[in-house]
C-alpha cells in the first residue's frame, strides 16, 4: 500500500536545487561581522537568495513531470502512430524546453543574487562595523 502522507513528507524534504548548489559554493566563505541599523544586532549576517524557494521547486516539478510524460510519449510512440500521442509528443517537448530555461534560469538568478540580512530579526539593512553610522550605533548601545 502506498503511504500518501510519506510520500508528501518526502516531497516537502526535497530542497530547492539553488539551495543545495548555494551550500556547495559558499560553504567556505566567511562574511565579517555586522551591525544591524533595525535592532543593532551585531554579529555575522545570513545571506538570504533572491526569489522564492516554493516557485523554483514548482518549475523543477513541471519540468520533471513533462519529462516524465515525454518519455513515457515516446514509448508509447513505437507501439501507436495515434494523432493524440503525436501532439502530446510536440506539447511536451516544446513546454519542456520552456520549463527547462525557465527553472534554470530562476536558479542561477537565485544563486547570484544574495542579500545578507540580519539573524536576529530578519532586517534586510545591515552595515560593516567601521562604518560611520555603525560606530555612532556602537556608542549609543553602551
Ligand atoms: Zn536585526
Amino acid at each position: 500500500m502506498i503511504n500518501t502522507q510519506r510520500i508528501i513528507e518526502f516531497l516537502r524534504g526535497i530542497k530547492a536545487p539553488s539551495e543545495y548548489l548555494a551550500v556547495y559554493f559558499y560553504e567556505k566563505e566567511t562574511s565579517p561581522e555586522r551591525i544591524c541599523t533595525t535592532c543593532t544586532h551585531v554579529g555575522t549576517p545570513t545571506r538570504q537568495m533572491a526569489g522564492r524557494a516554493d516557485i523554483e521547486r514548482t518549475l523543477w516539478a513541471v519540468l520533471t513531470v513533462l519529462a516524465i510524460i515525454y518519455v513515457s510519449d515516446l514509448i508509447v510512440l513505437h507501439f501507436t502512430t495515434f494523432f493524440l500521442f503525436r501532439w502530446l509528443y510536440k506539447l511536451t517537448s516544446m513546454a519542456g524546453k520552456i520549463f527547462a530555461a525557465l527553472s534554470m534560469a530562476y536558479t542561477l538568478i537565485r544563486i547570484s543574487i544574495r542579500t545578507n540580512v540580519c539573524p536576529k530579526c530578519g532586517g534586510a539593512s545591515v552595515i560593516p562595523l567601521d562604518s560611520p553610522l555603525a560606530k555612532e550605533m556602537m556608542q549609543n548601545r553602551r
